[in-house]
């Protein structure tokens, strides 16, 4: 099929991709079609909603903002929707995450935070050459977060251009002490410059969670060998653990802490990258080769950095996480449902998400089923978006438990209907 359209979209095959459905609104937990449809929205536009889409608190924040100032050079300028936004995350995070750096998207604060962290070891005077990752990690698209991610189908093309990491076993449960030893090997063996992880869920690698306790762990691990903690919450910050920040379950701070997704509550793109006061020190001096040197265009876009003020005055004001934890209990009523139903195996929640795999021979992220399901939900008016044979739930905070038993009957009868065809 070809399309006249020149847009060439996201990960797309477009010679076997549906005609791409044109959105013309979207409210709450629902999107609306050109032609007027609805269609539920349970992977949050790619966990970029937080609260709903158009949060009318955010929209005005944003509508004001854009009349006042546009975009300003951010090198040797400032404004105060970027000074509000940081002295607001500097509070919410705690000791010693005291800096902020501005980008626009999770790739970049994941490349800003890899950046500090062997930016910061040279600075001081003991350059460090390592980074390590764990096993089916997702850390971004560009060539340096595709580097720290997992090696496989997204980026098998690119595999010269990729840097070695060194890749911790993922821990899986009652095998998390082989993640422990692997990583206090690592470090023994010397040059580590930080650990990145995706704290208690890894995402695009196919909604894996592990456990707070491990977590503790490694950070611990992190001191005993002075390695510096990269927590990549792009995807499990802003309350969809359960908690505003994932890395609060192990009771634990990192030293790096990427955020962006959630950061705008899905209005806008926008990212930081937050660092304890000591990476900061390390860049500061009278010598200018001791710099920061990043950037992008964008960094700080004034309307973008207002609408995630305006997202935080929603989570102060709003009671969002007790909302969140209405979400969290339902979803586990049906991740218990799930559990009986022999089609799914696996089935499992941290905090607001939950995840199944469907009993298929054929799985990985290119498994058959995956875009089978995802047509059939989607003419059930259920976006869904499964990975491979991994199915997951992820809503905005904002539906109601109608509109979740209506979202699960889908997903359940979907996937007879689609084993049923797949099978025949
Ligand atoms: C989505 C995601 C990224 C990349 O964010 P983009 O805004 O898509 O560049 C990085 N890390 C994690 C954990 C993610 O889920």
């Amino acid at each position: 099929m070809t399309s006249k359209s020149p847009v060439w979209h996201p990960f797309t095959q477009h010679a076997i991709a549906p005609e791409a459905i044109a959105v013309a609104r979207a409210s709450g937990a629902y999107l609306e079609t050109i032609d007027g449809r609805l269609i539920l929205d349970a992977i949050s536009s790619w966990w970029v909603v937080t609260h709903g889409h158009c949060h009318p608190r955010i929209v005005a924040a944003v509508k004001e903002q854009a009349e006042r100032l546009d975009q300003v050079i951010f090198a040797g300028f400032t404004h105060e929707p970027a000074e509000r936004l940081a002295e607001a995350l500097v509070a919410l995070t705690p000791e010693p995450l005291t800096r902020v750096f501005y980008s626009d998207s999770g790739s970049t604060a994941v490349e800003v935070a890899l950046k500090m962290a062997l930016g910061y070891w040279r600075n001081i005077g003991s350059p460090r050459p390592h980074i390590v990752a764990l096993e089916h990690a997702y850390h971004g698209d560009t060539i340096g977060t595709m580097s720290a991610g997992a090696r496989g189908v997204f980026n098998a093309a690119y595999e010269p251009l990729l840097f070695d990491v060194k890749r911790l076993p993922f821990p899986e449960e009652g095998r998390e002490q082989a993640t422990l030893d692997a990583f206090e090997a690592v470090c023994r063996a010397g040059g580590v410059a930080a650990l990145i992880v995706e704290p208690l869920v890894l995402g695009a690698g196919g909604m894996l969670m592990w456990p707070a306790a491990t977590l503790a762990q490694l950070r611990r691990i992190c001191d005993q060998y002075d390695v510096l903690l990269i927590a990549d919450e792009v995807m499990t910050g802003w309350g969809r653990t359960g908690t505003l920040f994932a890395c609060e379950q192990a009771g634990i701070v990192p030293d790096i802490l990427c955020l962006a997704k959630g950061i705008t509550g899905g209005h806008l793109p926008l990212a930081a990258t937050l660092c304890a006061e000591r990476i900061f020190d390390a860049h500061y001096s009278m010598d200018r080769s001791k710099t920061f040197y990043h950037s992008s265009s964008y960094t700080a876009n004034p309307i973008a950095c207002t609408a995630a003020v305006a997202n935080i005055e929603v989570w102060r004001e709003e009671a969002v996480l007790a909302r969140v934890q209405a979400l969290c209990e339902m979803q586990e009523q049906h991740v218990a449902r799930l559990s009986a139903n022999t089609v799914f195996r696996n089935a499992r929640r941290t905090g607001t998400i939950a995840a199944i795999d469907v009993d298929v021979d054929d799985q990985g992220y290119l498994a058959q089923i995956g875009p089978a399901l995802y047509e059939e939900l989607i003419a059930r008016g259920v976006l869904l978006r499964p990975l491979g044979n991994t199915v997951y739930v992820m809503p905005p905070y904002c539906i109601t438990s109608d509109q979740l038993d209506v979202l699960y009957a889908a997903l359940v009868n979907g996937v007879e209907r689609v084993l049923a065809g797949v099978r025949s």
